[in-house]
C-alpha cells in the first residue's frame, strides 16, 4: 500500500514536470511568432558567443559550443550542441580555418545536420584581410586568428549585427545602438595599445607564445612574433620544436615569455628554462576567461593581453 502511494506521488511528480514543460513550449512558440521575439544564436566559440551578447544586450539568447578554457580548433560537440545548432535562428562561426576546414569539427558537424544548417550559417571574419600559414606545405591555409587584432574584432561584431538586424528587424535600433557603443570601446583601447606599444624599444619586440596565433596581433601592433608550433591542429611542443625556438631566442634581446590559457604549459617552461628568458604572464588567444575572473569578456581578454604584453616586453 505504501509502496503503490509513493508510486503515485511519483507519477504525480512527473506528470506535473511533463505538463509544465509543455506549457511552457507552448509559451515560448507563441512569443516567438510576435513581433520583438528573443534570438536564439549559437556561436561555435566564447570569443564570437561574447561580442554576440554586446551586439544582441539580451535580444538573443546565445549558445556557445566550446566551453571557456577549451581549444576551438578541435572539439566534438555534444548532443546538446548539436540540436541546439540544428534548431537555431543564426549559427556564428570564426571561418579562416579555425573550425571550417574540410574536415574540421565544425564542417562535420553541419553535414550531420544538413543543408538547413548552412542557410543560417554565417562566418563573422567575412570582410577580414587573411594572413596565412607560413610553416612548409601550408602556406595555402588561412590563419585564423583574426580576433587578436581589435579592428577584426569590430569587423566581427559589424558582421553579427548584420544578421541579427536581418533576422530580427524590430531590434535594428537596439543592435545599431548596442554596436556604436561597443566598437566605440573596442577603438579606444586599440589606440591606447598602439601608444604603449610605441614606447617599447624596437629591439625588445617579439612576442613569444606557444602557438604561432599572433600573426594578426603582429601586423597591427607591429611587434613580430615567435612560437613553438605553428597552429594547434599540429604536434605541440616536440623536440625539434623548441630546440628551433630556443636557438632563436638566445639571438634576441627579449625580455618575456607568455603562454596561452587554453594549451599545456610545459612546452613554454622548457624554453624558459633553456633560455632563461621568464614566462612573464597567461594570455587570452582562443577563449576568453573563465566568467568572473579577469579577461571573461573579449574586451577583457584583449585589454588583459594589450597590458601584460606591454609590461612583458617593456621589462628591464
Ligand atoms: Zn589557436
Amino acid at each position: 500500500m505504501k509502496v503503490k502511494s509513493i508510486l503515485r506521488l511519483a507519477l504525480v511528480a512527473v506528470l506535473g514536470v511533463f505538463l509544465t514543460a509543455c506549457s511552457q513550449t507552448k509559451k515560448d512558440s507563441k512569443s516567438q511568432s510576435t513581433p520583438g521575439k528573443t534570438v536564439s544564436v549559437v556561436a561555435t566559440d566564447t570569443i564570437i558567443g561574447d561580442i554576440a551578447n554586446n551586439v544582441a544586450k539580451g535580444h538573443a539568447k546565445v549558445h556557445v559550443i566550446v566551453p571557456t578554457g577549451q581549444d576551438p580548433h578541435e572539439y566534438d560537440p555534444l548532443p546538446d550542441d548539436v540540436s541546439k545548432t540544428a534548431k537555431a535562428d543564426l549559427v556564428f562561426y570564426n571561418g579562416l580555418n579555425l573550425e571550417n576546414a574540410k574536415n574540421a569539427w565544425f564542417t562535420k558537424m553541419q553535414n550531420n545536420i544538413g543543408d538547413s544548417v548552412k542557410k543560417k550559417s554565417f562566418a563573422v571574419s567575412d570582410g577580414v584581410e587573411a594572413i596565412h600559414l607560413e610553416g612548409k606545405g601550408k602556406t595555402n591555409k588561412q590563419d585564423p586568428h583574426a580576433w587578436l587584432d581589435l579592428s577584426n574584432g569590430i569587423i566581427y561584431a559589424k558582421n553579427i549585427a548584420k544578421q541579427l538586424e536581418r533576422v530580427d528587424p524590430t531590434h535594428k535600433a537596439a543592435y545599431q545602438n548596442n554596436l556604436k557603443k561597443y566598437v566605440a570601446k573596442l577603438q579606444r583601447l586599440d589606440s591606447q595599445a598602439k601608444s604603449k606599444f610605441n614606447k617599447i624599444p624596437n629591439n625588445q619586440k617579439l612576442i613569444v607564445t606557444s602557438e604561432g596565433c599572433f600573426k594578426y596581433f603582429s601586423k597591427a601592433y607591429n611587434i613580430p612574433s615567435a612560437y613553438i608550433w605553428e597552429i594547434n591542429t599540429e604536434v605541440e611542443g616536440s623536440p625539434d620544436q623548441i630546440s628551433t625556438l630556443v636557438h632563436r631566442l638566445k639571438k634576441t634581446k627579449v625580455k618575456s615569455l607568455f603562454v596561452e590559457s587554453s594549451v599545456s604549459q610545459k612546452p613554454m617552461k622548457t624554453v624558459a628554462r633553456d633560455t632563461g628568458i621568464p614566462i612573464h604572464s597567461t594570455l587570452f588567444t582562443d577563449s576568453i576567461a573563465k566568467k568572473g575572473e579577469t579577461g571573461d569578456s573579449y574586451y577583457g581578454m584583449m585589454k588583459w593581453n594589450l597590458e601584460k604584453i606591454a609590461e612583458g616586453l617593456s621589462a628591464s
